[in-house]
């Protein structure tokens, strides 16, 4: 048995990353910091940190007028202190065990390659896999200099997740558009059944696939990935998590790809 010694090299770190496909492109703030590290066998891990805020919203007249939502009884309406704890551990749990992955792709770079300089055949074209890891500080309301607001109304117990968004709240000239970046309701982080999923598709014609959550489709948005199914290219998968699926793909990191290595080059 063989142990290495762990010697984590730190090549960049940066705050506020901005990524962000097409429909996503707005908002003066970043989306998260990150850390680019080479470990010791040259696997390189990208650690994005990402400030949270979350709010949470009982059930007004109002949201249950327009979602034609049915409580038990008045209580069911009110988010308890304990609920609320309860849903940002769980929600922290579910973003992390589904999208921490290793092994998302390869980045590296060859080097430069001068007349008459030898270059041992393993630098030729070397890349190297990388790993992906989620960590989050999450706060409940008061004040903070945070990457998204994430705002989350209860909802009767046990229905399918009735909607999600996310929209950036500031544009690039600092103008509050909306009241929150991240609009989510409190059942958002169950996964759907196969009888859920197969009630979806027959009334709406979605095709809603089971085990799919709302809150792990829309942190793809926060990564700033855009719709899979409004995509030409992956409309034809309902499995993919930004489509109505439970599954992220590697190319699900394609961003966080493209800025490690982008950094990585740069870094030289
Ligand atoms: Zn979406």
């Amino acid at each position: 048995m063989t142990f290495t010694i762990s010697d984590p090299r730190l090549i960049v770190r940066a705050n506020d990353v901005f990524v962000a496909e097409e429909t996503l492109k707005v908002g003066h703030n970043g989306y998260f910091d990150a850390r680019l590290i080479r470990r010791a066998g040259g696997v390189f891990d990208i650690e994005v940190f990402m400030k949270l805020q979350f709010f949470f919203v009982d059930a007004k007249d109002w949201i249950i007028e327009i979602m034609q939502w049915e409580f038990e009884d008045d209580d069911e309406r009110i988010w308890a202190q304990a609920e609320r704890h309860d849903y940002m551990r769980k929600w922290h749990k579910l973003i992390r065990s589904t999208w921490n992955r290793m092994h998302v792709g390869r980045i590296g770079h060859s080097p430069d390659m001068k007349l008459g300089t030898f270059v041992h055949p393993e630098e030729l074209g070397q890349t190297r896999p990388v790993n992906v890891n989620f960590n989050f500080f999450i706060q409940e309301a008061g004040w903070m200099q945070d990457h998204f607001e994430i705002e989350v109304f209860k909802a009767p117990d046990g229905i399918v997740s009735g909607f999600g968004s996310v929209e950036r709240r500031r544009d690039l000239l600092d103008q509050v558009l909306y009241d929150a970046d991240v609009e989510i309701d409190s059942n958002s982080l169950a996964p759907r059944s196969e009888k859920q999923a197969e009630m979806i598709r027959e009334k709406s014609g979605v095709p809603a696939e089971a085990g799919y959550t709302t809150a792990a489709h829309e942190f793809g948005h926060m990564i700033g990935l855009d719709e899979d199914y409004a995509n030409p290219i992956y409309s034809h998968d309902p499995c993919s998590v930004m489509h109505h699926g439970p599954d992220v793909y590697p190319r699900h990191y394609r961003l966080l790809l493209s800025w490690a290595d982008a950094k990585l080059k740069r870094s030289g």
